[in-house]
Formats: structure tokens, sequence, C-alpha cells
């Protein structure tokens, strides 16, 4: 376990506990370490962001968490506890018991996940029956009970994917994760593609949804405005490494990893003075290739010697806040 790691959070039970976990892919240019050394945990009823740009690692977490990797992908190390058990060493039979029954994933792009021949009922009640065992009669009146609770009129339900709007679909998207009363919900980019009226829309459902049945929820999103509106603690990633772990007002008062504040200058700002927004320059590393000392110096406005012998590791700076980074020290606040 990389050091410190597990400090990140207060001392609430956990429900999901991931230790150093490493998930590689084999690609025809090497060996890719999509996911190298993450540790984070879930409580009950928490709200978990895990923020970075495209390709850093957030969603082969997520994917990682329910032990879906595409083919090509494997965990190559770690540990991923759910209530105490080992989720990593279980036979595939007792994952299949714990997926969507106890975790379940709103996967990325609605529109792709729903399959356009069958009305969002049908495929909804699939998933209960598949998952639950339930005959169809039971499997559609839990249906309708879903899509009043994520805000789907009954008059719809009948209707075919293409005939909703983006919102609409990712409520049945959010619908079908709720299926079979999961505690634990992965939620990956719910509202990439969504206008901002129907982004605010989702965010609000989320919370609700959280708040009623006291799920928790692991976010992965791009959008740290997004994430800074509905999360209790955020997760940084850089090129499939933690950078910076903290909750969600310190992380976004005082960002402490130079990447972080690079992400947090870069959100845009409706009140206060005009600013001009920053972009990061660069490109993240090639994760097939041998990397040394901080994967960020490159695009690094505060590098020091240091950052190109050794690779910063997470250390606290305040507490329950850790950063990957040379410049605070090693002993930590
Ligand atoms: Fe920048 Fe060095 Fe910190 Fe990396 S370790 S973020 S290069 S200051």
């Amino acid at each position: 376990m990389a050091s410190g790691q597990n400090q990140n959070q207060t001392a609430r039970p956990k429900l999901l506990e991931v230790f150093d976990l490493r998930a590689y892919f084999d690609t025809r240019r090497g060996l890719l370490r999509a996911v190298d050394g993450i540790s984070f945990s879930v409580a009950p009823g928490q709200i978990l962001g895990l923020a970075g740009e495209s390709g850093c690692g957030k969603t082969t977490v997520g994917l990682s968490l329910m032990r879906l990797l595409p083919p090509g992908g494997r965990i190559a190390g770690g540990v991923i506890r759910y209530r105490g058990q080992d989720v990593l060493r279980m036979p595939l039979r007792q994952v299949r018991r714990i997926r969507w029954k106890e975790i379940a994933m709103i996967f990325q792009g609605a529109m792709n996940a729903l399959n356009p021949v069958r009305s969002v009922r049908e495929q909804t009640a699939d998933a209960i029956v598949l998952h639950d065992g339930v005959p169809p009669a039971q499997a559609y009146r839990r249906v309708a009970e879903l899509f009043e609770l994520v805000g789907i009129p009954q008059g719809r339900a009948s209707e075919y994917p293409h005939e909703f709007s983006g919102g609409m679909r990712q409520r049945v998207m959010i619908a079908m994760a709720l299926a079979c009363g999961p505690k634990v919900v992965i939620a990956d980019e719910p509202t990439t593609a969504l206008d901002v009226m129907v982004q605010a829309q989702i965010l609000e459902l989320l919370r609700d949804l959280q708040g009623r049945l006291g799920l928790s929820l692991v976010v992965i999103s791009h959008d740290l405005a997004f994430l800074a509106e509905l999360c209790d603690h955020i997760l940084v990633m850089y090129a499939g490494k933690l950078v910076e772990s903290g909750p969600v007002d310190a992380l976004f008062r005082a960002p402490k990893h130079p990447y972080t504040q690079c992400l947090v200058s870069a959100i845009p700002r409706i009140r206060g003075p005009r600013v001009a927004l920053r972009p990061i320059p660069g490109d993240p590393p090639d994760l097939t290739q041998p990397l040394r000392g901080c994967y960020f110096r490159d695009r690094c406005p505060a590098a020091i010697a240091e950052c190109g012998e050794a690779e910063p590791q997470p250390r606290p700076v305040m507490a329950g806040h850790l950063a990957a980074c040379h410049l605070y020290p090693r002993e930590g606040p």
C-alpha cells in the first residue's frame, strides 16, 4: 500500500476499501499502467468524487470495483474489500452476487448502453429478472417504482431509448443501476454530453436519491465544478496515480497539488472579478513508457530538481487531506 493513502478520509466505518489498486492493459505498444497504486475508501452514505483529465484511469478504477475490465485489461495487484470481503479473491459466481445487488454502475454514454429495440420498461425489467430471479410481473412492478423514483412518467415507460432525451435516458440508466437495491453506486461521467440545465437536474436527482436511499456514491467526472456541488470528498488522479485527496471544501478552497491547482483555476466562474481561464499546457505522459520522478513534472509550473529523480508519494498536508508532491515535507503538517 502506498504510504499514508488510507488516512485520506475521516474515521467513519468503511463499506468499500481499496488498497494499492493496479490495473494494467496489454496493448500493441506494450503494457499500459492505467491505474497504478490507488488507495481510498468509501463510508456508508458518503459521496466520493474521482476527478482528473480523460485517460487518467478514473473509469478503470470504477470498472475494477465491479471486476468488469474489458478484454486486455487485468487487475495486476492490490486489494478491494466490500464489507470486509476480498472482492479480487472471490470466485466469479460470488462476485456476481455482489455486482448490481451491492455495487452497481451507471455506465458512461446512456444511448450506447441502452438496447435500441427494447422499450425502457422491458430492458429495466430484464435486468431485475436476470439479477434478482423474480417473475416478470414482479419485475414490472419494481420498474414502475423505480421510474417514479427517478422521475420518468409512467406514460413513457413503453417508449424506446431513441424517443427519450439525453437526460431521460440517463434517468433510465440510473433506474437500472438501482434495480437490485445496491448500497454503492458508481456513476461514470453521469452528465457528459448533457446541457447545463439537464446536468443540474441529474445532479439534483443523484443528491436526492443518495439522501432517500442512504446510498454511497462514487462519482467519476472530469468536471470538477460538478463534483464540487455533489461530493463530500474528492480524489484527484493523474496518469493512473492519486495526486491529491481531500474534503471537498478544503480541496477547492486551498488545493495543494499543482495539478489540482491548475484544474481548479481552469473552472469558469460566474461570480467575482473576470479572470482569464488558464489551460494546462502539454499532455499527460505515455503510460506504456518507463517513467521516472513525478509524472506531472513536464507540465508543472512549480517543478524542482527533485521532481525528476523520485516519485512523490501521497502524504498528509492537512487533517484528512493528502498530496503527492515534493513541495510538501515528508513529515507532513
Ligand atoms: Fe510539480 Fe514536483 Fe510537485 Fe510534481 S512533485 S507536482 S513536478 S512540484
